[in-house]
Formats: C-alpha cells, structure tokens, sequence
C-alpha cells in the first residue's frame, strides 16, 4: 500500500513536470491549468460571443434594436420556427472551434461549446416553456462516417429541470452539403428530408431544436415544418452560432 501510495506521489511530480496546459484555440501553451484558451483567444471569443440577438432570426443586434418582432435584415424572410436564441456570431475564432468539434477531436471542446450553449439557453425566452430537447439529425450514412453527431452531443447534455431529451426526430434522406447548394435551392435540397418516429410524443409539445450553426435557417425550417405538422405547438431553435450576419 505504501509502494502505492509512494507510486502515485511519484507520478504526480512527474505529471507536473511534462504535462502542459495548450490552448485549445491556438495551440500556445497556456499558463492557468482550468482555463480551455489563452487569454488572446479568449479576448477574441469574448467578441464572438453575443447578448442581444434578433429573435426571430438570431443576428446580432444591438441593445438598442432589440425588438419583439425581428429585426430588417429578417423582416422579408420567411421563418417557420418560433423563435432563435444563439450563443455567438460565425466567425473565427468560434467558427473555427465549431469544425474542429465537428471534424477533428471534438472531446476536448465538448465541455466548453456546451457551456456557451447552456448559457444561452438560459437567457432565452423560451427556456421555461421547452417540454424537449431535439437535436437536428444527421442522416445515418453521414452519422455513421462522422462517428457522432455534434448536435446530439450538446443537446443530450443541456440542462434544464422540466425538459427531457428526445432522439425521435430522424432524418430520412440523403442531402447535399447545404454549402455546396445555392442560397435558393437549399430549402428545396431540405424538402421531405426529416420525419418523426412513430409513437413519437410531440403532439401539443413545445420543442428546442438544437444545431451547431444557422445559416440561412432552411435547415430550422423544414425541421419547425416537419414538427408542426407532427403536432408540435411551438418549435424553437437554439444554435451555438448564427453565419449570415450581412445578409
Ligand atoms: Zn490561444
Ligand atoms: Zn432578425
């Protein structure tokens, strides 16, 4: 037992002295060993990272323009879901951090992406009134070939005491890369592509659905589509960051 304990003293020390803390942005090696980035990095999430959005299309606005209705850039955009809460705009360095969990080794930036995406969930309007967590599916092949899909990681972990995670929302189809489609064609490329299971429990239900990033939203569309008419009464969406701010 003291060979062990004298062991693990050992290996400790020795962890001290090789293990270092990088930044998981950059790359540097960061000095406070509970911190995820250095502190440039976390200067430039800080601008990333937004508290006044447009609810209803999730650019951001400022504290100024918020209103209960939208904002210009949305108001001639057709929106099928209730309502958007974001944690931050698409850009580097949040955009880059979003591939890199999607792409590459997500598990070290699981806890902190999930944390941006707990807090703003927090502050949405709708949180009290989510009775389901739903991520937005991948089709299986994609699910298969990726391993995981990134909305599910988030969504099965998000908190919040009335609401439960729910895995019966499917997508059937096979699409093409939204990116690879033009601004037009991709709520056409989305058209029939998701479905509920049978003995699904939406009906009268008010729904988050939970997505890595929103675009032009044709994605939340056909899945607040796909959902109302399953029954759902509300359909809301909650993404770790909104592309398209100019638009
Ligand atoms: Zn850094
Ligand atoms: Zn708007």
């Amino acid at each position: 037992m003291k060979f062990l304990q004298a062991t693990g003293c050992y290996l400790r020390t020795f962890g001290q002295l090789f293990w270092h803390n990088y930044c998981l942005c950059c790359n540097c090696e960061t000095s406070d060993e509970d911190e995820f980035f250095c502190p440039e990095c976390w200067s430039k999430i800080g601008f990333c990272l937004v508290e006044t959005y447009c609810i209803r299309c999730g650019r951001e606005i400022s504290a100024f323009g918020k209103l209960p209705v939208g904002c210009p850039k949305c108001e001639h955009e057709t929106i099928l879901f209730d309502s958007i809460a974001c944690a931050g705009i698409y850009k580097p360095p949040i955009s880059e951090l979003i591939v890199k969990f999607k792409l590459g080794d997500r598990t070290p930036l699981l806890p902190i992406l999930l944390d941006f995406t707990q807090k703003a969930f927090q502050r949405a309007s709708f949180y009290d009134i989510v009775d389901y967590i739903v991520p937005v599916p991948l089709y299986w092949r994609k699910r298969f070939q990726r391993g995981f899909n990134q909305s599910e990681l988030i969504a099965r972990r998000l908190k919040n005491k009335k609401t439960e995670f729910n895995n019966d929302f499917v997508k059937i189809r096979e699409t093409e890369d939204q990116t690879a489609v033009s601004f037009e064609g991709r709520r056409k490329n989305l058209e029939g592509a998701f479905a509920v299971r049978h003995g699904h429990n939406f009906k009268g239900k008010n729904i988050c659905l939970i997505d890595d990033v929103k675009t032009t939203g044709a994605t939340l569309n056909e899945c607040a589509k796909t959902l109302k008419e399953a029954g759902a009464d509300k359909v809301f969406g909650l993404v770790l960051a909104v592309a398209g701010q100019e638009k």
